[in-house]
């Protein structure tokens, strides 16, 4: 049965009770009696329906599921009808506010930014990475105009111009980012930032590392192409001038080959993310090879020691090794004749430490920092007369950060550089 067929028959069956009442009254007690029983009757069905009313109207001031008046006849129906009205609302309300909670935690996330804005660019909320891109405070900014906020001449031109389908490269507080201005809604905007600043970096590195990679090769193969010319050119070379000629195009060939080396080590130790296998690493053994080396480098031009009594490690072998070789050569390479290299391998407190002290002609304080950047050299001719690339101290620091161990150098001009490779206390095999 339909409730609206309920409440028709449940108003009817009320009136005909009181009519049916009144009739009676009036058959039992006369004409006036009756009448006064029957209005009676009507005036209690009436305030029955009033009180009702007032709770009606009480409720609807305060509505809560939980606090939804009991009825009577009809109005059982429609209080328990508006019960479940007033629960599918509050689901409803639930449902939104989880999901609101929900987006504004995702926005917080996000490591974009986000800023929401009306049509005349006053901040209406703004997530964290917006904050921190564009030095805006939600609580404090809010109302505010964004234009007034972000003060850069390129943010003003693009608002102007109002060319919102590109985006804006923006420089703004040392950042690099990119804007974008979406309209949405009738009367609202959303202003999107990308942070680039670190890919922009990584770009110019790579730039950098390819125009300088490109320099250094060119040169030895301009010598290499140059005598080839000539040999072309003049078939009635003397021995002695082909021999000298031949001697310098082998030179440049290694050079080239040494380069081309180290460039392919530094990109194989970028391009691994995970740390090294950690193998046992014999240190006395490594030590007493790289001191042969050594020695066999400086054909006896230098007093080269060795003192270890540090413990073996854990690590690449192949990495530690040139890390360690490519310091004590570089020793070598940079101490005149008759310098002296003392080479240790000592147990710390901090750890393992390894050491490389030369007497030979020292780097000036200001060059120090940015020795481990590629193809940094402090004298770019005696890096090439000792068949330096300029890329040793850059293997150095990658092979270092993937074993935690890190680099100290310490020198004074003529009198002398002292390289120490501090391991971590865990580096220790046991
Ligand atoms: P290079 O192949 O030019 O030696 P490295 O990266 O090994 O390149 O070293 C960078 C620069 O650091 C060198 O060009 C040199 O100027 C300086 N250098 C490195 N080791 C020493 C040292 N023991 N004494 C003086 N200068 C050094």
């Amino acid at each position: 049965m339909s409730p609206r067929l309920i409440f028709w028959i449940s108003a009817v069956v009320r009136i005909a009770l009181v009519l049916l009442g009144t009739a009676s009254a009036i058959y039992l007690w006369g004409a006036t009696a009756g009448l006064v029983i029957g209005m009676s009757g009507m005036i209690a069905l009436f305030c029955v329906q009033l009180f009702y009313l007032q709770r009606l109207a009480d409720w609807l001031d305060h509505p809560s599921s939980s606090r939804l008046p009991d009825g009577w006849g009809a109005w059982t129906d429609i209080f328990s009808r508006l019960y479940k009205l007033r629960r599918g609302d509050e689901k409803n309300q639930a449902e939104l506010a989880e999901w609101l909670a929900r987006f504004r935690q995702a926005m917080t996330l996000l490591p974009d930014g986000v800023v929401i804005m009306d049509d005349v660019l006053f901040l209406e909320w703004c997530n964290p990475a917006a904050e921190s891109h564009l030095g805006l405070s939600h609580a404090q900014d809010k109302g505010m105009r964004v234009t007034n906020l972000v003060r850069s001449p390129e943010f003003m031109d693009y608002i102007i111009l109002g060319r919102y389908d590109t985006p804006l490269t923006l420089s703004f507080r040392d950042r690099k980012l990119i804007a974008h201005i979406i309209p949405f809604e009738n009367r609202r905007q959303i202003l999107v930032t990308h942070d680039v600043t670190e890919s922009e970096r990584i770009d110019m590195m790579r730039r950098d590392f390819i125009a300088n990679a490109s320099h250094e090769l060119r040169t030895p193969l301009t010598v290499i192409n140059g005598f080839l010319e000539i040999a072309s050119m003049q078939s009635d070379l003397d021995n002695q001038t082909r021999n000298m000629h031949l001697k310098l195009m082998t030179e440049q060939g290694e050079r080239m080959q040494r380069l081309v080396e180290d460039m392919l080590t530094l990109t194989r130790l970028e391009s691994v993310d995970h740390p090294p296998r950690p193998e046992r690493i014999n240190m006395l053994g490594m030590l007493e090879q790289i001191l042969q080396e050594a020695h066999a480098l400086s054909a006896g031009r230098h007093q080269i020691t060795l003192e270890c009594s540090g413990p073996d490690i854990k690590g690449s072998n192949d990495e530690i090794r040139s890390a360690l070789t490519n310091l004590v050569t570089n020793a070598i390479r940079y101490t005149p004749e008759n310098g002296n290299i003392r080479i240790t391998w000592i147990d710390t407190e901090q750890g393992p430490k390894f050491a490389v002290q030369d007497d030979g002609i020292g780097i000036s304080p200001e060059h120090i920092s940015r020795l481990t950047e590629r193809f940094y050299r402090v004298d770019k001719s005696r890096s090439r007369e000792t068949q330096g690339t300029g890329l040793g101290l850059a293997i150095v620091k990658h092979v270092l950060l993937r074993h935690k161990a890190n680099l100290l150098i310490e020198s004074t001009p003529d009198v002398g550089s002292k390289f120490c490779v501090q391991f971590p206390v865990a580096a220790v095999s046991v």
